[in-house]
C-alpha cells in the first residue's frame, strides 16, 4: 500500500514546527523546537530526533511516509533548498536543508517560500477550500504572497514568483528593504509602516501618537497606529488612509491581472478587522474593472495564527499531488 502520511517542517524565526498529516490532510501531530538565535548544526539533527519521536508516538515508521515539505523564510535558494540568508536567523546561511532532509530521511521533499506555503496552507485546510484561483497575502511585519491560479501554486521561471510585496507602486518613492524604491511592502508592511511615522515624529516627542505608544517614538508600531486611529488622531488616521490606497492600488493589480476567486488576507485582515478592511474596500472600484472585483472575495484568513502549523505539511501535500 501506498504511503498514506506526509512530514511538514516550518522554519520560524523563534520556533521551528514539525508535524505529520494524512495524505488527506489530518494532522496527527505536531512539535516546536525553539528556533531563536540557534545554530543549524545543534538543530538539524534534532530535527530528525523530533521527526522519529513524533512517528514512533503516532505508531508509524519512515516507511509510512510519502514526502516531507520545508516552509522556509526567504531570501533563500529555492532551486537547491537551500537557506541562503534568513533576515530573523542570521546563523542559518547557505543551509542545505533540502539536500540535508532528503539524505537523512531517505524520502523525497520540497522546499517552499513561507508565504507560498500559507496558500496552500488556506487552500488546503482553510479560507481558499475548494478555490482554483486565489492569492494569500501575509500581511504583517513585511508583505508576501502565494498565488494559485487554476488550482497551481505560480511560482515562475526563477521559482521566486509572486513576490507582490516588492510591486513599485511609486517611482522613486520609500526606500524598500529590498533595495528597490517605492514598493508596496515599504508603504503597507508593518514594520516600514512604523519607520516611516516615526522618522516623521521624530522631533517630535509630545505627539500623541508617541504618547499613545507609550512615550517612545521607537515604540511607534502598527499596535500603536491602529489605537491612534480609533481615537480619531489626526495623522494617524492620515497615515491610514493612504495605507488604505496603497493596499487598494496593491489589490487593484493583482485582481486585475489574475481575477482571482478570493483575496486571502494574514495577520492585519483578522486582527484588525473592519477598521483595516472597510477603507480598503471603499478604495477598490478606483483601482478594479467592476467585473473582476465582483467575482473577487476579500476575506481574512481562516488558519490565522494556526497556519505556520499547516505550513510544511501543505507544501508536501502540494509536492505530492504535482508529481501524481
Ligand atoms: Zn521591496
Amino acid at each position: 500500500m501506498a504511503a498514506q502520511y506526509v512530514l511538514g517542517y516550518d522554519i520560524g524565526g523563534t520556533k521551528l514546527g514539525v508535524g505529520i498529516s494524512t495524505v488527506d490532510g489530518k494532522l496527527i501531530g505536531t512539535e516546536r523546537i525553539p528556533n531563536k538565535d540557534t545554530r543549524p548544526e545543534d538543530v538539524l539533527p534534532e530535527m530528525i530526533a523530533v521527526t522519529d519521536r513524533l512517528l514512533a508516538a503516532a505508531g508509524l515508521t519512515r516507511q509510512d511516509i510519502d514526502c516531507f515539505g520545508i516552509s522556509a523564510p526567504f531570501p533563500a535558494d529555492p532551486v537547491n533548498g537551500i537557506m541562503t540568508a534568513p533576515t530573523n536567523n542570521p546563523k542559518w546561511r547557505n543551509v542545505p536543508i533540502l539536500d540535508f532532509l532528503r539524505e537523512q530521511l531517505g524520502m523525497d521533499g520540497c522546499f517552499e517560500n513561507d508565504a507560498n506555503c500559507g496558500a496552500l496552507a488556506e487552500g488546503f485546510f482553510g479560507a481558499g477550500r475548494g478555490c482554483r484561483d486565489f492569492l494569500y497575502l501575509t500581511m504583517s511585519t513585511g508583505i508576501g504572497a502565494g498565488v494559485i491560479t487554476n488550482g497551481r501554486l505560480v511560482r515562475g521561471r526563477s521559482l521566486c514568483g509572486g513576490e507582490v510585496g516588492h510591486m513599485v507602486l511609486v517611482n522613486n518613492g520609500r526606500q524598500c528593504a529590498c533595495g528597490q524604491r517605492g514598493c508596496y511592502e515599504a508603504y503597507c508592511g508593518g514594520r516600514a509602516a512604523a519607520l516611516a511615522l516615526q522618522e516623521l515624529l521624530k522631533d517630535n516627542p509630545d505627539h500623541p501618537i508617541v504618547q499613545i505608544a507609550g512615550g517612545r517614538i521607537e515604540d511607534i508600531d502598527m499596535v500603536a497606529i491602529e489605537k491612534a486611529v480609533r481615537m480619531e488622531e489626526p495623522m494617524a488616521m492620515a497615515v491610514w488612509d493612504d495605507m488604505a490606497r496603497k493596499n487598494a492600488q496593491a489589490f487593484g493589480i493583482l485582481i486585475n491581472t489574475l481575477s482571482p476567486e478570493k483575496l486571502i488576507l494574514g495577520t492585519f485582515a483578522w486582527a484588525i478587522g473592519d477598521l483595516y478592511l472597510d477603507p480598503i474596500k471603499k478604495y477598490l472600484p478606483e483601482y478594479t474593472w467592476p467585473q473582476m472585483l465582483e467575482a473577487c472575495e476579500i476575506v481574512p484568513s481562516e488558519l490565522r495564527r494556526e497556519i505556520s502549523a499547516y505550513a510544511g505539511v501543505a507544501a508536501a501535500l502540494n509536492f505530492r499531488q504535482e508529481r501524481i
